[in-house]
């Protein structure tokens, strides 16, 4: 079963691997992403929160499980991008922290379905802003790293976060880092090569 990872979990600043393969299995994991995204009300989901080391994410703009388009994208690339905004962001890798992050408004995204065709978009708006939130997790960057004026209070909120994962790992909640890259390992094993 996947479950949700926090920051500072090591996996969460990996730079995930493309997928070279994909099976029913890895289906069932995206279904589990899904439900994970929906069980804590989020609108998009890249793979290493949930620590898998795999370059796809998944998102749905209305956050419910009945409405709205539930897209899959795999090895996704943007490849072009323009303009710029500026909104509240949040993340499930940090519950319960909000801050304002620029974004570009504009992403041309490149990447493939789960039944391997190509997928070329150019979005705007809410679901731009999810892609790139996303890929940026995909490259081992987190909305925190592109929040610049929230000084103090961020800084309170992410020892508060670093503060419960050591506590999480000297309880052994956590495997150490050598069984983490073990576990990652697995699953490049598997999907990318
Ligand atoms: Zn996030």
């Amino acid at each position: 079963m996947l479950q949700l990872i926090h920051y500072p979990h090591p996996t969460l600043r990996i730079t995930s691997k493309p997928l070279a393969r994909v099976d029913d299995s890895l289906r069932d994991l995206i279904e589990q992403m899904f439900e994970i995204m929906y069980e804590h009300r989020g609108v998009g989901l890249a793979a290493n929160q949930v620590n898998l080391p795999l370059r796809l994410f998944i998102a749905n703009p209305t956050g419910e499980k009945d409405s709205g388009e539930e897209l899959v994208f795999l090895n996704p690339v943007i490849q072009k991008a323009s303009g710029t905004i500026e909104a509240d962001e949040g993340c499930l890798s940090l519950p319960g922290l909000h801050g304002t992050v620029k974004r570009n408004k504009t992403v041309q995204v490149n990447a493939y379905s789960m039944d391997g065709k190509e997928i070329n978009l150019k979005v705007d708006g809410f679901l731009a802003r999810i892609i790139q939130h996303e890929i940026d997790h995909l490259d081992g960057v987190l909305f925190i790293d592109r929040m610049f004026d929230q000084g103090a209070i961020l800084a309170d909120e992410i020892a508060r976060f670093e503060a419960r994962f050591d506590k999480q790992r000297e309880e052994g909640q956590i495997p150490d880092d050598s069984k983490l890259d073990q576990q990652r390992q697995t699953w490049l094993d598997k999907y990318c090569r």
